[in-house]
């Protein structure tokens, strides 16, 4: 066929051997009613401990489109997906999870957005059906906060499904920090981007991978990846103690000359070193931050390590099939 655009997909994997062959028929049953896409999937096999990659290799050796990497050991989703589009040649590339927490038949209404002119169409969810309120709340929040302090406005509900051309593949891979945070990565890059709502699907095989302290850590990455304004309230704050500080000091020393030497000052001197103590050790901690960040992308270390794959890239060195290959950043 002539205008045929090729369309990767990219499955970022980590312990999915029991809904893995599920979600390759479900999406096989809805891109087959598609017509002019030719489909190859990518599936990443973030370093699963169980039989990922080994289902992934059958689906290989039954089907030509279906290509897989697999990482020396667990990098994280955001590792993952980069990998998948550092290793797409696509005109179009779609990321979805495996989990079929992302419904594969939206994807025939996202293509047409994209040849409506989208530069991407992304997921959103608009209810939150099985997640805890506890959950729910800390999440709105984030967002509120994040909105508030951040250079990149995140839209709440955003979701990692989506489905971007050529040139926004680009993009992402040109942000090459080594701390990943893929929903501030793909609004700080601009282009156009059409969003769908769709109602929450609660997992019904297999287990999600995130604790509450992993989300935590991960709204904080989100905010301090893209802002500085977390530094600057440290400073707003220095300023503002500094001058009741200055005017509490007048008023003392005012009253001291007038009255005479005050002694009891126990519950203010103790008030004022435990506050301030707190003040400090939580700006010590923001600082604390943002040096994380620096000195794990100072090591310039790769996004991930791949171990097998049955896909040949631009990227790759050897010729497909290799067994302990790095994969370098830059
Ligand atoms: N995932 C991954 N590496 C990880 C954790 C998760 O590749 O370290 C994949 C996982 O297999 C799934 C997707 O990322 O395809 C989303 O993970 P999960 O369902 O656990 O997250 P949730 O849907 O609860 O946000
Ligand atoms: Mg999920």
């Amino acid at each position: 066929m002539l205008n045929t655009k090729k369309v990767d997909i990219i499955v970022p994997c980590y312990n999915e051997e029991d809904v893995l062959e599920l979600f390759h028929s479900a999406t096989q049953k809805v891109l087959g009613t598609i017509d002019g896409y030719d489909f190859r999937y990518i599936f990443v096999d973030d370093g699963s401990k169980d039989q990922t990659l080994g289902i992934m290799k059958t689906l290989a050796s039954k089907y030509d489109n279906v290509k897989y990497l697999s990482f020396s050991r667990n990098f994280g989703k955001e590792s993952a997906m980069y990998a998948g589009l550092k290793f797409s040649s696509g005109d179009l590339v779609v990321i979805i999870d495996a989990d079929l927490q992302h419904p594969p038949a939206m994807i025939p209404a996202m293509l047409i957005e994209l040849e409506n002119g989208y530069d991407s169409c992304a997921a959103r969810r608009i209810s939150r059906t099985g997640e805890s309120q506890v959950r729910s709340a800390f999440s709105s929040l984030f967002y509120k906060l994040n909105n508030k302090l951040s250079d990149v406005e995140l839209v709440s509900g955003a979701v990692d499904f989506r489905i971007m051309t050529r040139q926004v593949v680009d993009a992402v891979l040109d942000l090459c920090e080594v701390q990943r945070f893929s929903k501030g990565i793909f609004s700080w890059i601009g282009f156009e981007t059409k969003w769908m709502p769709y109602e929450n699907i609660e997992r019904s095989i297999g287990v999600t991978k995130w604790s509450f302290k992993s989300l935590v850590r991960y709204a904080i990455h989100g905010i301090t990846a893209f802002s500085t304004a977390p530094l600057r309230l440290v400073m707003g704050m220095g300023f503002v103690i500094s001058m009741f500080a200055f005017v509490y000091i007048i008023i003392t020393l005012v009253k001291t000359l007038v009255t005479g030497i005050d002694v009891p000052g126990y519950v203010t001197t103790l008030s004022a070193v435990l506050f301030l103590g707190g003040i400090i050790v939580i700006s010590i901690g923001i600082l604390g931050e943002y040096i994380g960040h620096i000195f794990m992308e100072s090591k310039k270390r790769p996004i991930y390590i791949l171990k097998q794959t049955n896909l040949n890239s631009q990227n790759n060195r050897g010729t497909g099939n290799e067994q302990t290959e790095r994969k370098d950043i830059q």
